[in-house]
């Protein structure tokens, strides 16, 4: 447990079921998944492909809104909190940071960066601004526009931006998925630095080994359940219970049919 996490939890998920379609076309994405986040906790979501990681992150941070079950944030249930108000906690009290970046071209690092205070009618903190581009090693770039820097440095603009609202929690969905390894580290060193010297809480869903060892705790899905957990994580010992994770998930079930998601 790290220095900053405490027993409080910010993010409480119960019994979350997420289907999609109907009929013939019917996914069971979610399948009753119940997880608590701790303040200060880093956490990675691992799985095989289709087995539910983006759709539970999704759900989590209300971009999505499950079939049934709860997803308690703020002492709010996000799963049955009108749009509006929903938006607003989205922006108050969520950060986001997906695979592709998402930057907006035409702005700069610094614009970039102060975007979600300007949208929420809030002063950017010069101090605070600084501080943040500076920890994500950016303040000498805040004049660039997204297209003169590199991916990495792409992402950690994203992951400023993410932090200046100082929110309840940061969901990262495979935040090194399109970046080299060199990239991916100093991502991870940033969210991990987040954690340690912010006590700032992250779930982050990851198909790699390596990057969830820079985690605290590994949630496994499979089939939209969760199969199991790792505390301490080693990377090692990551793969090593995702290649059970496979067999287990290929293996059929009781009535000789494989429930829920299929395996790509
Ligand atoms: P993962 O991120 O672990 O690869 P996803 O959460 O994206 O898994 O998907 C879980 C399952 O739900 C998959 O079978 C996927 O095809 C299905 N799914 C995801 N999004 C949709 C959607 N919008 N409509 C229909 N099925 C979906
Ligand atoms: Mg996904």
């Amino acid at each position: 447990m790290s220095q900053h996490q405490d027993a409080t939890v910010v993010v409480q998920l119960l019994s979350l079921r997420k289907v999609y379609g109907k009929q013939r076309t019917r996914v069971v994405a979610l399948d009753g998944v119940t997880a608590g986040f701790g303040r200060g906790s880093f956490t990675a979501v691992m799985g095989p492909s289709g087995s539910g990681k983006s759709t539970l992150l999704h759900c989590a941070a209300g971009l999505d809104r499950p079939t049934s079950g709860a997803v308690i944030l703020a002492g709010r249930d996000l799963a049955t909190t009108r749009e509006a108000e929903l938006t607003r906690l989205r922006r108050d009290r969520i950060g986001f940071v997906f695979q592709a970046f998402n930057l907006l071209p035409s702005l700069n690092v610094e614009q970039n960066v102060t975007l979600p205070l300007k949208l929420a009618g809030r002063r950017a903190d010069k101090d605070l601004v600084r501080r943040v581009l500076s920890q994500v090693g950016l303040g000498e770039r805040r004049g660039h526009r997204p297209g003169e820097l590199s991916g990495g440095q792409q992402q950690r603009v994203a992951i400023a931006r993410a932090l200046v609202t100082r929110p309840e929690v940061v969901f990262a969905d495979e935040p090194t998925g399109s970046l080299d390894t060199g990239s991916a580290r100093e991502v991870l060193v940033l969210l991990q630095e987040a954690k340690n010297l912010a006590g700032q809480t992250i779930v982050m869903v990851t198909h790699d080994p390596v990057a969830a060892s820079y985690a605290d705790r590994v949630l496994f899905l499979a089939d939209g359940r969760v199969v199991d957990e790792l505390r301490q994580p080693t990377s090692g010992e990551v793969a090593r219970r995702m290649t059970q994770l496979g067999s287990w998930a290929e293996r059929p079930g009781p009535d000789g049919l494989r429930q829920g998601a299929v395996m790509r």
